[in-house]
């Protein structure tokens, strides 16, 4: 499949800005009207970097959701990708249900996630399905391509949703207020955090949930996930004022406040 014209995108980005500032100046939204869905490219992403900011708006009274674009299967080499797959499944239930969050599965393969007119039709859908206020995904430049991947898709997928022209199973859908981009170890390039949000009382909810996977508890791979993401909440905490905080980037285009006189 083709990738996505870098026309939509251009599209997509006009769009995005109409629709994050008014995101961003209206901070204080009310508790319980939002709709928070956080989209990974592999099962553990969401959860991992977003998690604590899901459990916080769940009790907040918001509706929470994660889509997992692939399973991540290929990651342990002590087990088949089917065998893996099946049990990330089971440990992404088990991971959404501690966060009270609707997940959705992608049908893709770990590593074989491509920007295509396709993704982005399946991903235009579920935002259909979901109607989020609030969209986190991936931040653009990563290691890891299926995250780029996922950041492009995304991106392609906002603007699909909210056309009339584009027929799925749901209706089109205009409601997106603020798309937001994860702080996630593989997406560390060029990503300035801006949002902070303090999620102190919430890092034990995060914890409960993450730790359904194996990959997170240790044994699979050598990189201190748990270690990692406890001391990056201390750290963004620290510089927001907070004990814990998640902190998220935007689109440059994003970052523009406007008042009638200085703050
Ligand atoms: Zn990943």
């Amino acid at each position: 499949m083709p990738a996505m014209p870098t026309t939509a995108r251009r599209i997509r980005r006009v769009l995005a800005v109409l629709a994050v500032l008014p995101a961003l100046a209206a901070a204080h939204a009310a508790a319980g009207d939002r709709v928070v869905l956080a989209i990974g490219a592999h099962a553990g992403d969401a959860e991992v970097t977003t998690g604590a900011l899901l459990a916080r708006h769940k009790r907040l009274g918001d509706r929470v959701a994660i889509l997992h674009l692939t399973l991540g299967e290929g990651g342990n080499p002590k087990m088949s990708p089917a065998a893996y797959g099946e049990q990330k499944k089971r440990e992404a239930l088990v991971a959404a249900k501690v966060l009270g969050a609707d997940v959705f599965f992608g049908p893709w393969k770990d590593g074989e996630l491509r920007d295509t007119e396709e993704a982005a039709r399946f991903v235009a859908d579920v935002i259909r399905q979901v109607k989020p206020t609030h969209v986190v995904t991936h931040w653009k430049t990563s290691l890891h391509p299926d995250h780029e991947a996922a950041f492009r898709i995304v991106n392609a997928a906002l603007l699909l949703a909210s056309l009339e022209s584009f027929v799925s199973a749901h209706p089109w859908y205009r409601g997106v207020r603020g798309v937001y981009y994860a702080d996630n170890w593989e997406d560390a390039e060029g990503f300035t955090p801006y949002v902070y949000v303090d999620v102190t009382e919430d890092l034990a909810a995060w914890k409960a949930a993450v730790t359904s996977y194996e990959f997170i508890r240790g044994g699979i791979s050598s990189f201190p996930y748990l270690d990692y993401y406890e001391a990056l909440a201390r750290v963004r905490g620290a510089v927001a004022g907070k004990r814990s905080a998640v902190a998220l980037e935007v689109d440059p285009f994003a970052k523009k406040r406007v008042f009638d006189a200085l703050p």
